[in-house]
């Protein structure tokens, strides 16, 4: 009976044995998954700054090494969810995680920070160690692959921060976010490395985008109009508008100034909306004083807000509220637009082709060589980019490509815009070569709304105008 409660307490203590590991097991299951990512099985955020802090510590790091972040974000990958499905979108992520963790070494950390945000934590003696990680990691990210039946590539950018003695977790991934910034700047498909001036640059584009929002809120953004005439006769036909800052201290600026940090901010597309409802209602008034005159607006489209579902809508409701007609607009965007997002881009220019909507092609030359979205889209004019038109008279070569792009509108029955025509002699060259219109410094500077309606109303001549902004 000794034995056999002997053998009853070795039973018992071993179901709690059991018991205690499967607890125990559930426990790291459970922090396991609070702590990585279902997705692909990588650390999430917490637990890479947890283990990054670690290593920051004093004596962690070996003599010689310096912890390095590398971080990594796939570029255009908003793309692959909208074009090729969410599906896609998630066996893509999974093919980086396999790659990133193909190509570091045992000791170093990959994780996953969030969406399409990675990150490779290492340690390196020379700062060719990190770059040459980078380059590898660019390729094999990069590697073509299926997705929904399709062979299609798509490359990271990188951005490198080396820990310096004050850095923490925090600050040393913020850095090497802002080097990725600085590689997408690049041109994507690379990498580049967190310098001082980086972080100052993106405390000025911060300050600029607070100002930017209270300004858009304050009715401080403004357009100019920049005539449009005619090659014979060098009559107005039109306007193009043109955004300005009423900024209360530094004064009229350009959107030289402030164009990039809307872009990456999103503001652009108030920006763009608020130009295209108060110039259809300056110019619905215009036309209403000088009916007898053909004046067509255009308006710039930044690819954000030619994405943007709304578009049509604001521009159906901009003309219905101004008196205009379709024909009376042209929205003005880039060829590259075009191209590019040709998928999201699509439906919205079915939209508009409904509306009777025309585009104009901006910095017509400039971007691809595909003209296939000419027939595709509803291009009502190619603006000639202004470096084209520069060379003219001089460069035999600008000329040709002038003419040609004469020659294609023409057999397209689009109309022809010249940018940026500043000599009489760059005028009678157009003129031969029989280009329709021409807008530049030769004819006017943009100008203020009332500048530009003495203009139409005859009481100012066309060349030297007023006040020039
Ligand atoms: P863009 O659309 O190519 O506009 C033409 C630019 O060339 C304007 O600069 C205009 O002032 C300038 N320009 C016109 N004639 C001449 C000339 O004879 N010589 C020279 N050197 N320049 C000339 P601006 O107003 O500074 O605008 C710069 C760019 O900012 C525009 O280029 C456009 O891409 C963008 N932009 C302007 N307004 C808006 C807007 O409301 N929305 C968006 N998304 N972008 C805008
Ligand atoms: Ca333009
Ligand atoms: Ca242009």
């Amino acid at each position: 009976s000794l034995l056999r409660a002997m053998a009853r307490s070795i039973e018992l203590s071993s179901e709690v044995l059991r018991a205690v590991a499967a607890e125990r097991r559930a426990t790291e299951d459970a922090l396991h998954q609070a702590t990585h990512d279902a997705l692909t099985g990588l650390p999430g955020r917490a637990l890479v700054l947890e283990r990054l802090d670690q290593l920051l510590k004093p004596g962690r790091v070996r003599a010689g090494e310096t912890a390095t972040v590398l971080f990594i974000d796939i570029d255009r990958f908003k793309q692959i969810n909208d074009v090729h499905g969410h599906a896609s979108g998630d066996q893509f992520l999974r093919s980086v995680a396999k790659a990133l963790r193909g190509v570091v070494r045992g000791a170093d950390l990959v994780g996953r920070l969030s969406g399409d945000e990675f990150v490779v934590v290492t340690c390196t003696r020379r700062p060719q160690d990190a770059e040459t990680l980078a380059k590898r990691i660019i390729e094999q990210v990069s590697c073509p692959q299926m997705l929904a039946g399709k062979l299609v590539s798509y490359s990271p950018s990188v951005g490198i921060s080396y820990s310096e003695p004050h850095d923490t977790a925090e600050s040393l991934i913020e850095n090497a976010d802002m080097a990725m910034y600085r590689a997408k700047d690049q041109g994507r498909g690379c990498h580049a490395s967190y310098d001082a001036s980086m972080r100052e640059l993106a405390r000025s584009r911060a300050a600029t985008e607070t100002e930017l929002r209270r300004g858009i809120r304050e009715g401080q953004i403004v357009p100019v109009f920049q005539p449009v005439v005619s090659t014979d006769g060098c009559a107005v036909v039109g306007f193009e508008a043109l955004a300005r800052w009423r900024h209360p201290i530094h004064g009229l600026l350009p959107p030289s100034e402030f164009v990039e940090v809307a872009e990456d901010t999103g503001l652009i597309i108030e920006i763009d909306r608020l130009i295209l409802e108060s110039t259809c209602e300056i110019v619905g008034r215009w036309k209403q004083r000088y009916p007898h005159l053909p004046l067509r607006l255009s308006v710039n489209v930044s690819a954000r807000s030619f994405m943007d579902p709304r578009l049509s809508e604001r521009v159906d409701k901009a003309l219905a509220s101004a008196g205009l007609k379709a024909e009376d607009l042209y929205l003005e965007i880039t060829e590259t637009m075009l191209i590019e997002d040709i998928d999201a881009t699509t439906q919205v220019v079915d939209q508009l082709k409904r509306l009777g909507i025309r585009l104009a092609i901006d910095d017509f030359g400039t971007g691809y060589s595909s003209m296939l979205y000419l027939k595709r889209f509803p291009v009502g004019i190619l603006k000639i980019d202004r470096s084209f038109v520069d060379g003219l008279g001089q460069d035999l070569e600008d000329e040709a490509i002038v003419k040609a792009v004469i020659g294609l509108a023409r057999a397209l029955g689009i109309d022809l815009v010249a940018e940026g025509v500043e000599t009489s002699k760059q005028v009678s060259l157009l003129q031969e070569l029989g280009c329709q219109f021409m807008q530049g410094y030769c004819f006017g500077r943009p100008l203020e709304a009332d500048q530009a309606e003495a203009l139409l109303a005859g009481s100012m001549a066309l060349q030297m105008t007023g006040q020039q902004v």
